[in-house]
């Protein structure tokens, strides 16, 4: 059941995505050559508790960190270590907080130094891939309309779409119905209605769509490229989208 959030539910919802919002800018701004993954998370952990907020990953389905932070060809759900980021390192970071009993959700990949000119360009599309999806969540359009926004743009660079992870509402739970794809058809699928608060969020790799996970939990890219993630929480409404997560 797709829950449609009256407008006090909204307002009320607005803060842990503004918490969300920045703590994601936080750990852009940590992110740099010769800093741990783990660093990051905790300092990140560290601010949204200050905030009076809860890390909503912190033990979801047996997450251990506040953050996913996710290195160059790992896509999404890295666990945060002593691992030392480099110059040229592409990060994933994926975080959320929760207060008054809503959550918020929002994801992007940061340069660590100066990256490769294939990085830039894969951060810069799915980025844009997005801010596409986003401008397509007008009420009266339908699911699929989001979802062909981002695949279009993406396989026009030759780029994979990720099928087997997906956007998805958010709300009091995390993860609410429904599911939002990153591809799909014009004009198919669940009408989008004022009230709908969405997850969306692209995931893009440089090649071929297929991803594998590793034991620890970390989703990768089959093919060992680079990929990228860029996610909002935003609110449909009679106005057209609000993101939710704009820092
Ligand atoms: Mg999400």
């Amino acid at each position: 059941m797709v829950s449609l959030k009256t407008s006090k539910e909204l307002s009320d919802m607005k803060l842990a995505c503004q918490i969300s919002a920045q703590a994601l800018k936080l750990a852009g701004e940590l992110i740099r050559p010769g800093v741990s993954t783990a660093h990051v998370n905790k300092l990140v952990h560290e601010f949204i508790v200050a905030q009076g907020a809860k890390p909503n990953f912190l033990h979801l389905y047996g997450f251990p960190a506040a953050c996913c932070i996710s290195v160059n060809n790992e896509l999404i759900h890295g666990i945060p270590s002593s691992r030392i980021i480099q110059e040229g390192d592409i990060v994933s970071v994926d975080v959320g907080a929760q207060i008054n009993g809503f959550n918020g959700d929002n994801a992007a990949t940061f340069a660590a130094g100066q990256v490769s000119q294939e990085a830039a360009q894969l951060m810069e599309v799915t980025k844009e891939c997005l801010a596409r999806a986003i401008a397509a969540a007008q009420p009266g359009n339908r699911l699929g309309d989001i979802g062909y926004a981002v695949q279009s743009y993406a396989e026009s660079f030759g780029y994979g779409v990720v099928r087997d992870y997906v956007g998805h509402g958010v709300g009091r739970e995390l993860h609410e119905p429904p599911e939002v794809p990153n591809y799909g058809k014009p004009g198919r699928g669940l009408r989008l209605l004022p009230g709908m608060t969405l997850a969306i969020e692209p995931m893009i790799n440089q090649k071929g769509a297929a991803v594998k996970t590793i034991e620890d939990g970390t989703v990768l890219t089959a093919s060992g490229s680079l990929c990228a993630h860029f996610e909002h929480t935003i609110a449909i409404t009679t106005e057209g989208p609000i993101i939710l997560t704009k820092a």
